[in-house]
């Protein structure tokens, strides 16, 4: 048994910052390599301190969804999982055993070799001439390899020099590139650079933005895929702007390959996690014979179940959306009825109008995107094996932006946790606080936080820098 488990950033705010890990995850499954495919999150759930117990083998292989190495591949990411590595990481990965499974954790995405063929596949896009040796017209055409740069990350532009040699070499442009929105060899000074009258530019980015939709476009003097320049340095050339190689579904191929990698001679794989099977278990023994799981309502009808808010328990099933896939749940409860992003699922806010009609199996992914690790920690609470952070520890831990929590007394961290956590589901074990009943026992609000959440953290953060900004002032 194999687990594969993706990690993206996420947000606390915008919705969108998920949606690049849910589309490989899903590329991935279809595949069937693997026995699960999780997403988990920096600033979302399941986050990166839950996403381990989520994972039902013991065979686990972690992939960073960066475009390129740097504070959160090497910081952040190894040390919210516990991996007790910190650094750059090997080409191979590195392998250690955590709570009874063993992590394989990779390079990024981006920096594997196989991204050279996501640019060339992006560059075919736009330039429909270019076949397996070359253009088949035999216009001479240049390729820029475009990265965002940046003084403080020299990591982010060795990807794009080691990915511009390595496509020199196989001889497919006549000229190859490595040029940069933010830093030396600048994108800017393109036309004295390139001689080719025909110009292929890949931005070498995780995803469509701000910078690919607006900044490069505006720079370059672009206004479309393909745009005539009559007059440069060189003579008349065109230039034909490529997607960023992050968005193309090629990228599921690097990442099976980094995997695989990983891996190495890996062997058969796990085992199921026992205390992960047996959580799930005592949810779905209680599933069958109905349950309340925090706002959620499960039903069991003729062999399959129905999930809905509770709020719209007695409705008509045709006045409300029905969903058939834990996709479709997992796209529904991300937001609420006003339209507003859940980075916390345990926040009250649960949206209303709809159900869902799914099988078991379905059933615990359906629950698992509507409450991310609830049903592990739950149950590891009961057996008594979830070990609460407090709040200092968490604090210590955190580094960048985030390292002055380190400076919030606790009367401001408890006037946020009232504000933030007043409205969410779990009960702070964290702070002190007891539970004495789950919704395991029958009580649909009882739910464990074993830990202070991002979302917390990162409204400490604001509380204090508010203090201090009224303190100065
Ligand atoms: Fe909920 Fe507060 Fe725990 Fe975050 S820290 S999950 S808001 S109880």
């Amino acid at each position: 048994m194999r687990s594969l488990v993706l990690i993206g950033h996420g947000s606390h705010l915008n919705g969108e910052s998920a949606v690049a890990a849910y589309r490989y995850a899903e590329l991935i499954r279809a595949r069937g390599l693997f026995d699960e495919v999780i997403e988990g999150y920096w600033k979302e759930e399941p986050s990166l301190r839950q996403v381990l117990k989520t994972t039902a083998s013991t065979d686990v292989t972690v992939i960073p969804m960066f475009i390129s190495e740097g504070y959160f591949t090497e910081t952040v990411i190894p040390r919210e999982l516990g991996l007790g590595h910190q650094g750059p990481v090997p080409p191979e990965g590195i392998a250690r055993v955590i709570g009874g499974r063993t992590v394989r954790y990779t390079p990024p995405y981006g920096v594997h070799p196989g991204m050279a063929d996501v640019i060339v596949a992006r560059a075919r896009e736009v330039l429909p001439e270019l076949g397996p040796d070359g253009p088949a017209d035999g216009v001479e055409t240049a390729l820029i390899v475009l990265g965002h740069g940046t003084t403080r990350n020299e990591n982010s532009s060795r990807v794009i020099y080691e990915n511009a040699a390595r496509l020199r070499e196989r001889g497919l442009f006549s000229e190859v590139h490595a040029l940069f929105l933010d830093e030396e060899p600048r994108v800017t000074g393109w036309a004295d650079l390139v001689r080719a009258p025909r110009v292929v530019v890949v931005p070498f980015f995780a995803s469509e933005g701000w910078h690919t939709l607006e900044t490069i476009p505006e720079e370059l003097g672009l206004s479309g895929v393909v745009t005539p320049f009559p007059d440069t340095p060189h003579g008349p050339q065109q230039v034909h702007y490529a997607r960023p190689v992050g968005t193309h579904a090629a990228v599921a191929e690097v990442i099976l390959h980094l995997a695989e990698e990983a891996r190495g001679a890996g062997g058969p794989g796990g085992d199921t996690e026992r205390g992960h099977e047996a959580a799930w278990q005592a949810f779905l023994t209680l599933a069958r014979r109905g349950a309340r799981i925090g706002e959620l309502l499960v039903t069991p009808e003729l062999g399959v179940f129905e999930i809905r808010n509770a709020l719209d328990e007695g409705r008509p099933g045709g006045d409300l959306m029905t969903l058939v896939t834990p996709e479709g749940v997992r796209d529904r409860v991300r937001f609420t009825d006003g339209g507003e992003h859940r980075p916390v699922h345990t926040l009250r806010s649960l949206p209303r109008g709809w159900r869902a009609v799914l099988n078991e199996a379905d059933l615990r992914r359906a629950v698992h995107y509507t409450y991310p690790a609830v049903v592990e920690e739950t149950y590891a609470h009961g057996c008594h094996a979830l070990r609460p952070t407090p709040w200092a520890t968490t604090a210590r831990r955190q580094t960048g932006i985030y390292a002055k929590v380190q400076r919030a007394v606790p009367e401001q961290v408890e006037r946020v946790a009232e504000r933030v956590c007043g409205g969410c589901l779990r009960t702070r074990l964290w702070a002190g606080d007891r539970l004495t009943h789950s919704f395991l026992d029958g009580v649909p609000g009882g739910m464990p936080c074993a830990e202070a959440c991002t979302f917390l953290v990162a409204e400490v953060r604001e509380e204090v820098a508010r203090k201090k900004a009224a303190a100065a002032s």
